[in-house]
């Protein structure tokens, strides 16, 4: 069916308008901090890959924690569900950050999306890449179909000199040997991934790969089963956004992701992906206006997954 997805969208950046002073950019990673507030983007690519956005959506960001997706499904195409024998796959209701449940769950993070889970999914890409930098970032560009898209090496630097907490939480897991390589080349393998910079545009075109049963759409190419994007997306449904995922579900109801750069992406099995941009968080690390962008969108389409 062809959306009036345009005017849509139009209608929506006028909505979300009002919300551009509400919240605050993440300053915890200084180099993040030096980002203009009042930005605002959407883009949405449906799966004929047609394209509809509005505001700053071609502009590029840091995806932070949308990299998490990224680093889990390329770990789940090289080894399979063996990597959750040392993740799980249960909601957190923590921060992104927390080091709490990491003490009495045994060194075991409760999910691949938070910050734990993400370290321990590098260390096995670390395991099982020749250069892993290098290969996620190819990865993501052929997801997204980009050459260009790179690291910031400036924000990955900041987030290093600035990560005691995630240098605290891989030194604890591995204490509890679920880390297996040095703790210096996973955070600095977790850093990179967090400060790849892409677009709206970006982001929804690499996404379709979760709306479309883990096959590329530029290429055809297989990377998920369809059963492993239906855990994936499962996966982005209830951990996707912390101890706001509830919330997320709530009001959006869609699997997605979002980063403390600002950028929120999710997807609606076998119709679209959507990514909104919008740098002021509230007080669980997610965008506002990403956050009622994609409520709106739901709302006004009709379109959740419920
Ligand atoms: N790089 C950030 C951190 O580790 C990612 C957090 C996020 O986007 N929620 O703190």
């Amino acid at each position: 069916m062809s959306y009036h997805y345009q005017s849509v969208l139009e209608a929506i950046r006028s909505d979300v308008a009002p919300l551009r002073r509400a919240g605050s950019v993440a300053n915890y990673i200084p180099e993040l901090a030096k980002i203009n507030p009042n930005k605002f983007g959407m883009h949405l690519r449906t799966i004929n890959g047609q394209d509809y956005a509005v505001g700053n959506s071609g502009e590029n960001f840091s995806i932070q924690s949308i990299s998490k997706v990224f680093a889990l499904a390329m770990v789940v195409s090289l080894i399979g569900e063996k990597i959750f024998e040392r993740v799980g796959v249960e909601p957190s209701g923590s921060s992104f950050n927390s080091l709490v449940q990491l003490e009495y769950e045994k060194g075991i993070p409760r999910n691949p999306l938070i910050n734990a889970g993400a370290m321990v999914v590098c260390d096995v890409l670390i395991e099982q890449l020749r250069k892993p930098k290098k290969e996620i970032l190819e990865f993501v560009r052929l997801l997204a179909n980009n050459k260009k898209i790179g690291y910031n090496e400036r924000v990955a630097a900041s987030e290093k000199t600035f990560g005691f907490r995630n240098a605290a939480l891989a030194n604890f897991l591995k204490s509890f040997n679920n880390i297996h390589n040095d703790v210096g080349d996973v955070l600095d393998l977790y850093f990179h991934i967090c400060s790849i910079e892409m677009s709206c545009k970006d982001l929804a075109t690499a996404f379709l790969l979760f709306a479309n049963h883990g096959t590329v759409m530029t290429t055809s190419e297989s990377i998920l089963t369809k059963s492993q994007t239906k855990r994936l997306n499962a996966l982005m449904q209830t951990c996707g956004f912390y101890d706001e995922a509830g919330e997320f579900s709530f009001t959006v109801g869609l699997p997605g992701k979002s980063g403390v750069g600002g950028g929120i992406v999710a997807v609606l099995p076998h119709r679209y992906a959507v990514a909104t941009w919008g740098p002021r968080l509230n007080a669980r690390g997610n965008s506002v206006m990403g956050m009622r962008a994609l409520e709106l969108l739901t709302t006004k389409l009709g379109s959740s997954i419920f």
